[in-house]
């Protein structure tokens, strides 16, 4: 079965401020009321989570990363149990700020499966860092979502979203420059026939594959339309509550 469309906010380590977070927040909240067919999630950092959960049911919240493990001596790490618990849905995994820093798709691939095992929706972040004239970086890509994946059970693939972000277009890389539709479009294909060899062409076709790389009010159209995508993930757009609002409505205007 189709799911619904999915736009999901990435506010990184933005706003500085709770009261700066709920007015962001409140202001989405209540652009947003008429909207039915697409699924919103918002990512806030940690701290904000339990204060913004009483503004708004319809507004999913999602966390920006996850422990692998459950409780116990793991000094400065959150877990899934304790994001589900307190009412977080979705969880971002293997973000490429996150990969900068160490994480590998060791981590993220145990990170996933706790994440699944606690009941959270893993969106599962893959991109290549650039675009090398041998296509190289398509084995970046189905080697990220296979060792992501590896192990997780078959029946579970569907419920994981795959942002393709690839970092050249990310609004904070350096010397960033725009991706078009055709690159995600041909990205998109690509990697539904790598999950289809992991798992099959069913789970596939039914998994979530989904944009992110300084989308804004203006190319969300594009990429939607011809990107071959079911979502999309902006970061810098997120962070303004009319520019989010603009991207959703394109999202919930699309005829399929
Ligand atoms: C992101 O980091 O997930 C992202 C897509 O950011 P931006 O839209 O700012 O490029």
């Amino acid at each position: 079965m189709r799911q619904k469309k999915i736009v999901i906010g990435n506010w990184k380590m933005n706003p500085l401020s709770l009261k700066d977070a709920e007015k962001l927040f409140i202001g989405l909240t209540r652009r947003i009321s008429r909207i039915k067919k697409t699924e919103i999630v918002v990512c806030p950092p940690y701290l904000y989570l339990e204060r913004l959960k009483k503004f708004s049911r319809k507004i999913v919240l999602g966390a920006q990363d996850a422990f692998w493990e459950d409780a116990g001596a793991f000094t400065g790490e959150v877990s899934g149990e304790m994001l589900y618990n307190l009412g977080v849905r979705y969880v971002i995994l293997g973000h490429s700020e996150r990969r900068e820093l160490g994480e590998t798709d060791g981590f993220v691939n145990k990170k996933i499966k706790s994440a699944l095992k606690a009941g959270l929706v893993p969106i599962l972040c893959v991109g290549e860092k650039e675009r090398d004239a041998n296509h190289e970086y398509f084995s970046v890509i189905k080697s990220q979502v296979e060792r992501c994946l590896k192990g997780v059970s078959k029946n579970l693939i569907s419920k994981i979203v795959i942002a393709y972000e690839p970092v050249w277009a990310i609004s904070s890389t350096a010397n960033r420059h725009d991706a078009t539709s055709a690159d995600s479009r041909e990205m998109a294909i690509f990697i539904r026939k790598t999950l289809s060899d992991a798992s099959s062409p069913e789970i596939a076709a039914e998994t979530r594959i989904i944009y992110g790389g300084s989308v804004n009010m203006k190319s969300a159209k594009d990429f939607l339309e011809n990107g071959g995508i079911d979502g999309l993930l902006p970061g810098r757009a997120s962070l303004d509550a009319e520019e989010f609002t603009e991207i959703v409505k394109i999202c919930e205007a699309l005829k399929n």
